[in-house]
């Protein structure tokens, strides 16, 4: 089974989440359990859990199509003692939510250096981060997504991601999600390569880790390590990647989530998707 969707507004609540999804013809989805631009919110109640999990019963999403995504606040390797202290909190309070909502994954960026620690210190901290909140969470596999390479974020290469793994604890609930734009900015061309950058995750990574994709077109060309997302074939990479993924096993029973910036072009660039599966 393929999980298709986008990332879909939860506003009003979580539970309007599942709702959103079906609306665009998506089999699988992504979502923010909290603002995503704030530290702290409420804690959820019971009865939008309850819905939540009602709503994506009777709409048939089952907790592996669903890649709840966390705050763009928090950084698992910050610098700063205070500002990874205030990070690891909210990153425990983010696991927690996705427990109590029955998902099982939760997709984050792993960090920035600012430029203040080294590369491999601030992988350390985040793998430290993950250990932490791990060991105060049950159920939920913490997905390190992969990123472009802008500024001092860190994930752009697959060995740096594997350095973070390889100083998890538990390999059981540790994960990659990869975002194609990101991979493709940061250098992995997923245009002229898409067996060769798959070879090279399989051996630097592999396949077990991986827990979800983004499927994201890239505004800027290969390398240029500046994150702008497009539209599916209107940008760098082109349709072919897109379907190489949605007719490869590989791919299949995880979601893969649309991050691309026009909403409208969603339920067709999913209903092109899954019809690429049946191929
Ligand atoms: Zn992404
Ligand atoms: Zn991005």
């Amino acid at each position: 089974m393929y999980y298709i969707g986008a990332h879909v507004s939860a506003s009003g609540g979580v539970e309007n989440a599942p709702l959103n999804a079906k609306e665009i013809g998506a089999t699988g989805f992504a979502l923010f359990t909290k603002n995503q631009r704030q530290w702290v919110s409420a804690p959820l109640s019971g009865e939008s859990i309850e819905s939540f999990k009602r709503n994506c019963i009777e709409n048939g999403y089952s907790a592996d199509a669903i890649l709840p995504h966390d705050s763009y606040l928090i950084n698992l390797g910050a610098p700063e003692s205070d500002k990874l202290e205030q990070s690891r909190m909210a990153f425990i309070d983010e696991m927690t939510r996705c427990q109590q909502l029955g998902l099982n994954r939760l997709n984050f960026h792993p960090g920035s250096h600012l430029k203040l620690i080294s590369e491999d210190e601030c992988l350390r901290r985040i793998a430290e981060s993950i250990n932490i909140a791990l060991d105060r969470t049950s159920g939920v596999t913490a997905v390190i997504e992969n990123t472009a390479g802008q500024g001092s974020n860190l994930g752009f290469r697959f060995e740096q991601i594997a350095q973070i793994i390889a100083q998890v604890e538990d390999k059981g609930r540790v994960g990659v999600c990869i975002d194609t734009c990101h991979a493709f900015e940061a250098g992995y061309d997923l245009k002229n390569n898409f067996a060769q950058v798959f070879d090279e995750f399989e051996r630097i990574i592999g396949f077990k880790y991986l827990k979800g994709i983004h499927l994201n077109d890239a505004k800027k060309p290969c390398g240029s390590k500046v994150d702008r997302h497009e539209s599916l074939g209107k940008g760098e990479i082109g349709w072919e990647c897109f379907r190489s993924i949605a007719s490869d096993k590989r791919f299949e029973n995880i979601p893969l989530i649309l991050e691309t910036p026009d909403p409208e072009l969603w339920p067709e660039e999913i209903a092109s998707l899954i019809k690429l599966t049946a191929c």
